[in-house]
This record gives structure tokens, C-alpha cells and sequence, in this order.
């Protein structure tokens, strides 16, 4: 049991559900040393959600809400951290959710789509019925035809770089949450919210619980123009520097 007086409490909550997650055969090993990574530059943003981020929330959403077709590419990690999140975005844009995994399980995959239903997310698609990917050569270049294959705007929270920048080059809107600003996934996106995923997905279920009524058209169409994700990268970055400034003083 951690205690909440613990400087680290958010962090260590985290931790457990995920630990938890895989226990349960929905996180893979590997996820957890990729949390791991998260949780350094989590750090250097001192927990908590910068202007920067939020503004690329707010973009993101207007993305995914003038999407012709809009996907949702979650894996192990999400699934386990964000699961009443990822429903509550399902239900708001009826959004599909499609499970892509970097280390692809046919029980793994039927873990998560039952745990996805079992909070509420009716379209789960499995990536069983599949197409391969230009520009990757491994199995994680197979994505569902009905989803990442024939969407307009993918959104691939937590996406290792070659998937993320095969989806770039294929003419893909990709926006994606991700802590590290250097990565390449962060870096080929259009629009990367450096941010935890579980804050990032309170942030978004709350702007699109704003931005659905039509009469926002015209702004969202504004937040996508005036956006440049490499801008705002080097706003996480900078930030990023300047904490670790302060620290050494
Ligand atoms: P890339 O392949 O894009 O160059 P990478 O190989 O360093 O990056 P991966 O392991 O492919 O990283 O993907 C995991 C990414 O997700 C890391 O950049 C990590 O910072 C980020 N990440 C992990 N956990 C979280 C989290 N809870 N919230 C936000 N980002 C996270
Ligand atoms: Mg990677």
C-alpha cells in the first residue's frame, strides 16, 4: 500500500496497475521497461501537464473530431492504464478502437478486447482481418483493414518510431501521446502531446466533451492551421531543460 504522502504517489499508482495489467496478461514485459522510460521524462516535467501539452490535447482532438474515418490504435500499456478513458472517447466520437501490438499475441489480443468490452467499448477491432503495411517488414506492419489501414487520422498513444513514421509517410494524419519529444515517434507525428497517457486522456475526454457540438467547426479548424509540432516539441524540451537548470542551482 502506498502511501499518498509519498512524493512519488501518482508515479507508484501507476506502477501498480500496470504490474497489474500484465499479471493479467494484457501489458507485455517489455511495456513495463517502456513505462519505465515514460516515467524519466515524466519526471523532468515535474508530473504534470505543461501549456504545451495541453495545447497539442486540444489540437489532437480537433483532429480527431473533423476525422472522416478516425482510429484509435491502443496496445498493453494503454489499454491497462486508460481503459475507462479510452471508453469515454469511444462513446463521445464513436471513435473505433483497434488493438496493435508491438509484441503480437492471438490471446493477448482477445485479453484486451475483452477487457476493452468489458468497460463499455463496443468497437474493437482485433487487427485479425488484416493488411500489411508499406514501409515496415515486421509483423507489427499488419493493421486492421477496417481501421489504421483505411483511416485518415490515426491516433497511436505510446508507438514505437517505425510505425508511427511508416504511418506518416503513407500520407496519415498521426497523432500520439508520448513523454520523450526526441523520439522519432514524437518527432514523425503531426501532432505529439508530451504528457502522461492517463492525463492526456482526462484532458481529451474533457475537450471533446466540449468540441462535439458543430458550432466549434470554424476553431477546430483554427487549432489544426496554426499547430507545428516541432514548435511545440521544443516547448516540452525546453521545458525539460530549464527544471534541470533550476535543479542544479
Ligand atoms: P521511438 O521508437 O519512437 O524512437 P523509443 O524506442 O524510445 O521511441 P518505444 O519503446 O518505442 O520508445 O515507445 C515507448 C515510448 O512511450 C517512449 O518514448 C516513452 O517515453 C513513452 N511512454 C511510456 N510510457 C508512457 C506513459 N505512461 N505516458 C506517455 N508516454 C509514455
Ligand atoms: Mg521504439
Amino acid at each position: 500500500m502506498v502511501s499518498e504522502e509519498h512524493p512519488r504517489y501518482a508515479s507508484l499508482v501507476l506502477r501498480n496497475k500496470l504490474v497489474d495489467g500484465y499479471e493479467r496478461g494484457i501489458a507485455s514485459a517489455h511495456g513495463l521497461i517502456a513505462h519505465g522510460r515514460g516515467e524519466a521524462f515524466d519526471y523532468l516535467l515535474g508530473e504534470q501537464t505543461s501549456e504545451s501539452a495541453r495545447n497539442a490535447t486540444k489540437v489532437a482532438c480537433a483532429h480527431l473530431l473533423t476525422a472522416n474515418h478516425p482510429v484509435l490504435s491502443v496496445n498493453g500499456n494503454t489499454a491497462t492504464l486508460v481503459p475507462g478513458e479510452i471508453a469515454e472517447l469511444h462513446a463521445i466520437t464513436g471513435i473505433p478502437v483497434e488493438i496493435n501490438l508491438f509484441h503480437p499475441s492471438a490471446q493477448r489480443i482477445e485479453r484486451i478486447a475483452d477487457h476493452l468490452h468489458a468497460y463499455g467499448v463496443v468497437n474493437v477491432l482485433t487487427g485479425f482481418d488484416f493488411i500489411k503495411l508499406a514501409h515496415i517488414a515486421s509483423d507489427r506492419a499488419n493493421v486492421d483493414k477496417n481501421g489504421t489501414f483505411k483511416a485518415d487520422v490515426v491516433f497511436v498513444p505510446l508507438e514505437d518510431g517505425d510505425r508511427a513514421q511508416a504511418l506518416a509517410k503513407l500520407g496519415k494524419t498521426v497523432l500520439t501521446v508520448d513523454l520523450n519529444p526526441l523520439s522519432r515517434t514524437a518527432v514523425a507525428s503531426t501532432v505529439t502531446i508530451v504528457d502522461e497517457v492517463t492525463r492526456a486522456f482526462k484532458n481529451l475526454v474533457s475537450f471533446a466533451q466540449h468540441f462535439k457540438s458543430e458550432s466549434h467547426e470554424y476553431e477546430l479548424d483554427l487549432l489544426k492551421a496554426r499547430f507545428d509540432n516541432i514548435e511545440n516539441l521544443k516547448a516540452s524540451y525546453a521545458l525539460m531543460q530549464k527544471r534541470l537548470r533550476s535543479l542544479a542551482r
